[in-house]
């Protein structure tokens, strides 16, 4: 597969190429340079069969050119070795869980299928450091996707104080290779600090930085796979609308190039909590980013997702086929709380606040399926006092919380950034 930059100023290169550099060199993100719509035949093949082999199928669609098959299928089966169920509320309405990896969030589709491919790709080379920005899940997925692989370090930012208590101790507890930064800021601070350490020239010449934000391809193409294998499970001859909680537009990307690879899904939604810059900008066709401002889905307090840039490049700038397939919604504290509330009363469904988000986009226009994101557990701050039960931890979870943790603290400018890379 070949991949250019979404500004188009940048040489074309391979996958194995995208996955290591991260950001363009024009400063855009790459992206396949064509997604060509696989036949309908190539869809009714892989139905009725396992998350495992739909994702297979499609690694080797996508990479097959660049890794030998065997490798991929390894590296598949090794990467998402973790159940992904589609629980059934009612006929008519679906929770694909993404929760059952190692971190208990989404992010490890994403985060241990690109350390798998960094690792294969880096052979003899530097070390690498990546440097992740995160505002919760992102952090930990990467830091234990990349937990003492060799050749590579870790260094995770993210806004000091606006995480919660388990996702802090999952990557500040990992030692070894891993260090975790608390910055002083919120998390759009973080996402620039990282920027500046990877446009500074002088913190690349003496450091190899790269990145394992939603930015990096490498974690995107893994997660078109979980929408393949809903699409393909899904009663045939319905419409299919996926609700997908929303903050860096990172799923809500995956989820359109599979769509556009011809999978059967008929539209999108992208609900948000109060960070509601993606619905306004469907609205007005304005891009106004605002302030991140913190809420209780805080791993999409985003106030300027930097996949948009990516979902324009898709429709090709054209913002009404964009709204063709894609909406949004914006959706209050207040409103997660009743439908955590709502999902336990009708369902005996524990859902997290981002999971409560999906679903509150699911309603608003008859969704079928909705992604649930995060384990509840990891919220149980939030989630207990509404259902008014316990949400058990999940034993690799109460193990984090009761290790040391280790921080290091700084304010968001590059130069104190640069002294502990
Ligand atoms: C990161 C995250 C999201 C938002 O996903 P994006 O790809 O950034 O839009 C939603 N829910 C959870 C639990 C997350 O960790």
């Amino acid at each position: 597969m070949i991949c250019i930059s979404t500004r188009g100023r940048a040489p074309h290169v391979s996958v194995k190429e995208a996955v290591l550099a991260g950001l363009a060199p024009d400063g855009g993100l790459y992206v396949p340079a064509t997604i060509a719509r696989r036949p309908e035949s190539f869809w009714a093949a892989l139905r009725g069969k396992t998350f495992h082999d739909v994702a297979t199928a499609l690694a080797i669609e996508l990479a097959g050119d660049e890794f030998d098959h065997a490798t991929l299928i390894n590296l598949v089966r090794d990467a998402l070795s973790f159940p992904v169920p589609i629980v059934e509320l009612e006929s008519t309405l679906g929770v694909l869980e993404l929760f059952h990896g190692p971190t208990f969030a989404f992010k490890d589709f994403g985060a241990r299928t690109l350390a798998r491919v960094m690792a294969l790709v880096n052979t003899g080379a530097d070390p690498l450091t990546v440097l992740v920005a995160t505002s919760g899940d992102t952090g930990s997925a990467v830091a234990h996707a990349f937990h003492r692989v060799p050749g590579a370090r870790v260094v995770v930012l993210y806004p000091e104080g606006q995480v919660s208590a388990i996702q802090e101790a999952q990557f500040t507890t990992l030692g070894g290779n891993v260090t975790a930064v608390a910055v002083r800021g919120t998390f759009d601070d973080c996402q620039r600090l990282a920027k500046e350490a990877f446009a500074d020239p002088q913190l690349q010449s003496r450091v190899r930085l790269t990145s394992a934000n939603s930015i990096s391809l490498g974690r995107l193409l893994p997660q078109m796979f979980y929408y393949a294998y809903a699409a393909v499970q899904a009663p045939r001859g319905k419409r299919l609308v996926i609700a997908v909680p929303s903050g860096n537009l990172g799923n809500l990307v995956a989820g359109v190039m599979a769509w556009r690879m011809g999978a059967p899904i008929d539209a999108f939604l992208a609900p948000t909590n109060a960070n509601d810059t993606v619905p306004r900008y469907l609205t007005t066709g304005r891009l106004e980013p605002r302030r991140s401002v913190p809420t209780l889905a805080n791993a999409m307090d985003v106030g300027n997702p930097s996949n948009l840039e990516r979902l324009q490049w898709l429709f090709e700038g054209d913002l009404s086929k964009m709204r063709a397939v894609i909406s949004s919604t914006s959706h209050t504290d207040q409103e997660v709380k009743a439908a955590i509330a709502e999902l336990f009363d009708r369902y005996a469904y524990v859902a997290d606040p981002h999971t409560a988000i999906a679903y509150l986009g699911a309603k608003s226009a008859q969704a079928r399926l909705f992604l649930s994101t995060a384990h509840p557990a990891k919220f149980r701050d939030v989630v207990e006092p509404i259902i008014g039960v316990p949400v058990p931890l999940p034993g690799p979870l109460a193990d984090a919380l009761a290790r040391t943790k280790s921080v290091q603290r700084v304010t968001p400018v590059l130069s104190e950034l640069a002294m502990l890379l």
